[in-house]
C-alpha cells in the first residue's frame, strides 16, 4: 500500500510515542492512532466494504473523520467528506451521485439518517446522536468488535482515495476526485511551505469535510509526525484557550474565523506564545485582519488554493509577509501556476488574466463527469476560473473571479444554484442572485426578485422554503423586489450593474 492508508502504519513504525490526536482532553498517540484506523477499516470491511467502494462521512469535526479517511485508505476505498451543513436533499444528492454504501455521521445528524436511510443502508453514527438515528451503528462498539490485523491492499498512488463534492457556476455540485498521489503531494507542499516538523501541533479548526480543513494543515501535520488538536466546531473564545493549553503551533483558517479572533478578549490575554504561523485562504484576507495577527507576533501565511488542487497552489512565505503584503505567495514546490489571457497565452507581469494551476495535487477529474472534467482539465491544467495576476518576481496577486461565486464566511456560494432554488418557488418569475460586501462574512447573498404578477411575496417567507432546499448558508441574506432586471441585449442579466446598485446594502 503506497497510498495514505499506510501513512499511519508508517508512523507507528517510526514514531509510535508521539501524539498524533488531542480531542476533548483525550490525547491518542500514533501508535493508537494506527491501531484504531485499523479497527476501522476492519468494521467497515465487516460491513461489506471493499476497493473502490465509497464510503462517507459527515459532521463536526471528530476523530472519526480522520480515522475513516485513513481506514478507507487502508481498504482501497473511496471517503466523501459531505458538508455537515447541506439541507437534505443537498446531501441525498451528494450520497445518491457518489454511490455510497456507508455513512458515517457525527451526533448531530441522526434525523439525516433517518430521511436518507432509503438512499444508503448502513449508517454509523460517530457518537450516540443528540436525536433521531436510532437505526445507527455505533461506532465505537464496532471498532471496539473489530480485528486490529495490519491488512497490506494493493493501493496505488494514481488511485481515488476521496471525492469532495463542491458546486459549480452551472449544475449540481461536482465531486473533485483526489488520489492517493494528490494527497501526499499537497501534503508534502503544505509542509515544506510552512516549515513544518515533527514538533507540530496543528489546529483541526476549519471543518473536515472542507479541502483546507482537512489537508491546509491537518493531513500534512500527521504525515510529518506531528499532532492534530481537534476542535469539533469554531467558537472563537474557545478556539483561543485551545490555542493556549495545547500549545498549538500553527493552523489554516479562513479570513471570517481570524477576524472573529482578533475581536476576543482572549486574543490580547491569552499565552498564543506557541503558535508559529497561520495559513489564511479561502477568501480574500483583509488587510487589517492581516495586520492585527502580525501585530500578535503571529506569521500569516496567506495562501491560494482550492477543492480541485487538493488545494494547496501557492502560499507566501513568512519571510515575505511585511514585503508583498496582499500577495498570495509564490507556487508551492511541486506545483506550477501561470496567468493566461483568453486564447491561452501567457499575460504580461502585472497583467490580470486567468490563473492556472499543474502538478501532482490536481485532482483526476470529476467523479462520473467526463464533461465537466473536460472543461477545466487540459493538459494537466486545471483552469481555475480566478482572475490573478503575477508581478515581476513571480508572487501571486489574486483580483477577481471570472465564475460567478460568492463567498460568505469561507463557504462558497454559487448563486446560481440558489437562483433555481428560488425559481422553483412560485411567487418568483425571474431572479438574480449577487454577492454584496459584509462586515464580518466577506460577502453575503442579495437576492434581486421579480416577483409573480399580482403577488407580495414576503422576503422572509421566501428565506424559509429556500432553508427546506438548501443549506442555511447558502439562503440570501437579503431580498429585494424589482419590476424587471437590467438585461444585455442577449437576454443576460447584467449582475455588474446589480452589484454596484446594491453594493451599499446595509442592515
Ligand atoms: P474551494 O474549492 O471551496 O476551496 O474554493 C476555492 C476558491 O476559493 C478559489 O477558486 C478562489 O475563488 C477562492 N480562494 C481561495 N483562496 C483564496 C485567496 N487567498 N484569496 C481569494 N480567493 C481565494
Ligand atoms: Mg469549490
Amino acid at each position: 500500500n503506497a497510498g495514505l492508508g499506510s501513512w499511519p502504519e508508517r508512523r507507528l513504525r517510526i514514531s509510535p510515542g508521539r501524539d498524533a490526536i488531542w480531542f476533548e482532553g483525550t490525547t491518542t498517540s500514533h501508535a493508537q492512532f494506527a491501531l484504531r484506523v485499523r479497527r476501522a477499516a476492519a468494521a467497515l470491511a465487516g460491513l461489506g466494504v471493499a476497493a473502490g467502494d465509497r464510503v462517507a462521512w459527515t459532521g463536526g469535526n471528530h476523530p472519526s473523520a480522520l480515522e475513516t479517511l485513513y481506514a478507507c485508505g487502508q481498504l482501497g476505498a473511496i471517503w466523501v467528506p459531505v458538508n455537515a451543513r447541506l439541507a437534505v436533499p443537498e446531501a441525498e444528492y451528494v450520497l445518491a451521485h457518489s454511490g455510497a454504501s456507508v455513512v458515517v455521521h457525527g451526533r448531530e445528524h441522526g434525523p439525516l439518517a433517518d430521511a436518507l436511510r432509503h438512499v444508503v443502508a448502513t449508517w454509523i453514527a460517530a457518537e450516540p446522536p443528540a436525536d433521531g438515528g436510532a437505526d445507527s451503528l455505533p461506532y465505537e462498539d464496532l471498532l471496539a468488535a473489530a480485528d486490529p490485523e495490519q491488512r497490506d491492499e494493493p493501493v496505488a498512488l494514481d488511485d481515488p482515495c476521496l471525492i469532495m463534492y463542491t458546486s459549480g457556476t452551472t449544475g449540481r455540485p461536482k465531486g473533485a476526485v483526489l488520489t492517493h498521489g494528490n494527497m501526499t503531494w499537497n501534503a508534502v507542499n503544505q509542509f515544506m511551505g510552512m516549515d513544518f516538523t515533527p514538533s507540530e501541533r496543528t489546529l483541526a479548526l476549519a471543518p473536515l469535510f472542507h479541502i483546507g480543513g482537512l489537508n491546509g494543515t491537518v493531513n500534512p501535520a500527521l504525515l510529518r509526525g506531528g499532532c492534530a488538536v481537534i476542535v469539533r466546531r469554531f467558537d472563537p473564545a474557545e478556539t483561543l484557550a485551545v490555542i493556549e493549553e495545547q500549545r498549538v503551533t500553527s493552523f489554516f483558517a479562513v479570513p471570517t474565523m481570524l477576524d472573529a479572533m482578533s475581536r476576543e478578549p482572549g486574543f490580547r490575554t491569552r499565552d498564543l506564545s506557541a503558535l508559529r504561523t497561520i495559513g489564511a485562504a479561502g477568501a480574500p484576507l483583509p488587510l487589517p485582519t492581516l495586520r492585527t495577527w502580525l501585530d500578535r507576533g503571529v506569521t500569516m501565511q496567506q495562501s491560494y488554493g482550492m477543492t480541485e488542487a487538493a488545494p494547496g497552489c501557492t502560499v507566501l512565505d513568512s519571510a515575505d509577509a511585511e514585503r508583498k503584503v496582499g500577495s498570495a505567495g509564490k507556487p508551492v514546490f511541486f506545483t506550477d501556476v501561470r496567468v493566461v489571457r483568453p486564447d491561452g497565452s501567457a499575460a504580461d507581469v502585472d497583467e490580470i488574466g486567468e490563473i492556472v494551476v499543474q502538478g501532482p495535487n490536481v485532482m483526476a477529474g470529476y467523479w462520473n463527469e467526463p464533461e465537466r472534467t473536460a472543461e477545466v482539465l487540459s493538459d494537466g491544467w486545471y483552469r481555475t476560473g480566478d482572475a490573478g495576476s503575477l508581478d515581476d518576481e513571480g508572487y501571486l496577486y489574486i483580483r477577481d473571479r471570472y465564475k460567478d461565486m460568492i463567498i460568505s464566511g469561507g463557504e462558497n456560494i454559487y448563486p446560481a444554484e440558489v437562483e433555481s432554488a428560488l425559481l422553483e418557488l412560485p411567487e418568483v418569475v425571474e431572479v438574480a442572485v449577487i454577492g454584496v460586501p459584509d462586515p464580518r462574512w466577506g460577502e453575503v447573498g442579495l437576492a434581486v426578485v421579480v416577483p409573480a404578477p399580482g403577488t407580495a411575496p414576503d422576503p422572509e417567507a421566501l428565506r424559509t422554503e429556500l432553508r427546506a432546499r438548501l443549506a442555511a448558508f447558502k439562503v440570501p441574506k437579503y431580498v429585494e423586489f424589482v419590476d424587471d432586471l437590467p438585461k444585455t441585449a442577449t437576454g443576460k442579466v447584467r449582475k455588474p450593474d446589480l452589484r454596484s446598485q446594491y453594493a451599499h446594502t446595509e442592515e
